[in-house]
């Protein structure tokens, strides 16, 4: 699976952030995001024995999306982030749409993401790789929504780094890392 070269950043942020819209659907409980996904029509299982983080394949016809069982609810931010990356690179590598037919006669694995030591892979010089995981920032903060929750909690005034990245984190259930990486995305740009 080749990255998709022709994208561009701005691309991947509203492909992000409509697919976003379509998942939640204006129901923003984002701790439920494999339910969304679900009723997307993307399955979601957990696999206890794999020692990656998470895999993307097709099977009965559905695309889904495999991530790691760790039997312990600390871990529950770091699987949604996984969901979210996966489903990256389904709708960037794949052009997956709802609704449509996928052949999933080889039951063919896709797409791998190795265990990572941190909060985000360790194979992140490879393009895919960097490009699956804007879209997970971007699909699970949305830049329209981040700006808003900032602005909500600063009202005129400034806001330090830390105390913004706290802000995200708990706004959108995410670590404080994966808000951290997120901010600092969007204030490169
Ligand atoms: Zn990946």
């Amino acid at each position: 699976m080749n990255a998709n070269e022709n994208i561009t950043s701005e691309e991947i942020e509203t492909l992000a952030q409509v697919t976003h819209d379509a998942i939640f659907n204006g129901c923003l409980d984002y701790e439920n995001l494999e339910r969304h996904i679900e009723d997307y029509g993307i399955d979601v299982y957990y696999n206890s024995e794999t020692d990656v983080d998470g895999y993307l394949r097709f099977a009965d016809n559905k695309p889904r999306i495999v991530v790691k069982n760790y039997d312990n609810p600390n871990y529950a931010k770091r699987q949604r982030f996984t969901m979210a990356h996966e489903l990256g690179h389904l709708i960037l590598h794949r052009n997956w749409e709802q609704g449509k037919e996928v052949d999933s006669s080889n039951d063919e694995l896709l797409e791998v993401t190795l265990y990572r030591g941190g909060e985000y892979p360790l194979e992140i010089d490879d393009e895919r790789e960097r490009q699956a995981n804007q879209f997970a920032g971007a699909f699970l903060m949305p830049r329209r929504d981040v700006a808003q929750v900032l602005q909500q909690h600063a009202g005129d005034g400034k806001m330090s780094m830390d105390v913004a990245k706290k802000v995200i984190a708990s706004h959108f259930k995410v670590s404080e890392a994966a808000a951290f990486m997120r901010l600092k995305t969007l204030l490169q740009r």
